[in-house]
């Protein structure tokens, strides 16, 4: 590997990390498909749609809005029992492991389906045996549970309990996500304490759709204290300097945001993504690809857009990985890890161009 031109090999070969990635979403669309042929025969399987269809609705129809119900109506369903979760976690990370991810923080919302006989527990226990079973050869893989917007309070707490339960063995942080029209923000400051009191690490979705970035929820959203935040595109001046202050995470969306028409005025062109507002600034800045299994735009993928959209080297990109290990939530064994990989990276770049 050389520094240079920003190639599909370039990125592919960059250590990089993940951080902002739904295990659900994650799912690619040929995994939900052999997990439909498979249960095709059962009942439950023959109500739904083939997900080659389902998931992949035309792109010009498809915003923020139309996405939420794909989930709630669709793969949840398809994903309802022990042994499809532990298959598509499996796939999930198989991929972003051919991708080139080092390091893994995957996100989900405890889920249970009794009619198989799988409560929440159950479905949080298979989905970190199966990272178990996956190993550590290649890539690190941490768990955050997430509390969904339409959580009542007593919800979240179980949710933070579940997380507080499997912190030995990978659950490293707290997550609030969910449709941003949905939900009271509000409620839920007990829950967030608790997960801090006991060393958890908090990420928000914040600042999604100009409905969710009242300054009443922003600022509720920071006074929990979260150490990420994910997607902050409707941000006012005020909010954004609290940001920057403090020095917070951000995870970046750019497929995510520009196809979801998620960004601020209409604009729908990637170099009008609020990337180029933070980049080089105070805040760690991690490109994630939030559903991959949805936009289709894998982590190599989305730094290649980076380098493209908003004129980086392959130099800038190497520092821009360098830059998110700080936010990790894994610990510091794991950010001196992922600098030796980097490290290692950038000695073997600097070989190739001196290299006679
Ligand atoms: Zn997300």
């Amino acid at each position: 590997m050389m520094w240079g031109d920003v190639t599909e090999d370039f990125t592919k070969a960059l250590p990089k990390i993940e951080l902002h990635a739904h295990l659900t979403g994650s799912i690619s669309p040929e995994c939900l498909h052999e997990i439909w042929t498979r249960k095709r025969s059962s009942s439950a399987g023959s109500q739904l749609e083939d997900p080659l269809v389902a998931c992949r609705p035309e792109a010009e129809h498809h915003d923020i809005l139309s996405f939420f119900p794909v989930f709630d109506k669709y793969i949840y369903n398809l994903c309802d029992d022990a042994e499809s979760v532990a298959f598509a976690t499996a796939q999930v990370l198989k991929d972003f492991e051919a991708d080139g991810v080092k390091y893994l923080e995957l996100r989900t919302t405890p889920r249970e389906s009794l009619e198989n006989g799988m409560t929440k527990d159950v479905y949080v226990q298979t989905v970190l045996d199966t990272i178990a079973r996956h190993g550590k050869a290649s890539t690190s893989t941490y768990l955050i549970l997430s509390i969904d917007r339409r959580n009542t309070l007593q919800q979240a707490m179980d949710t933070v309990n579940l997380a507080i339960k499997y912190q030995q063995q990978g659950v490293v942080g707290i997550d609030l996500c969910g449709n941003p029209l949905k939900g009271d923000v509000t409620i839920f400051r007990e829950a967030f304490e608790l997960a801090k009191t006991h060393g958890l690490k908090i990420t928000l979705h914040f600042a999604e759709v100009p409905q969710s970035s009242t300054d009443l929820e922003l600022q509720t959203l920071l006074s929990y204290n979260p150490d990420r935040i994910g997607h902050v595109i409707h941000t006012t001046p005020d909010i954004e300097s609290e940001i920057s202050t403090r020095r917070l995470g951000l995870e970046l969306c750019l497929s995510c945001n520009v196809h979801a028409k998620m960004l601020p005025e209409g604009k729908t062109q990637f170099s009008d993504h609020h990337f180029a507002k933070w980049y080089g600034g105070n805040c760690p800045i991690a490109l994630c690809t939030d559903d991959v299994g949805i936009f289709g735009s894998s982590i190599s993928n989305e730094y290649l857009l980076a380098a493209s959209h908003f004129n980086l080297s392959s130099y800038d990109l190497w520092q821009l990985c360098r830059g998110a290990v700080d936010s990790i939530f894994g610990g510091e064994e794991e950010k001196k890890r992922l600098y030796g990989l980097l490290d290692e990276f950038q000695r073997v770049c600097d070989y190739a161009e001196t290299a006679p």
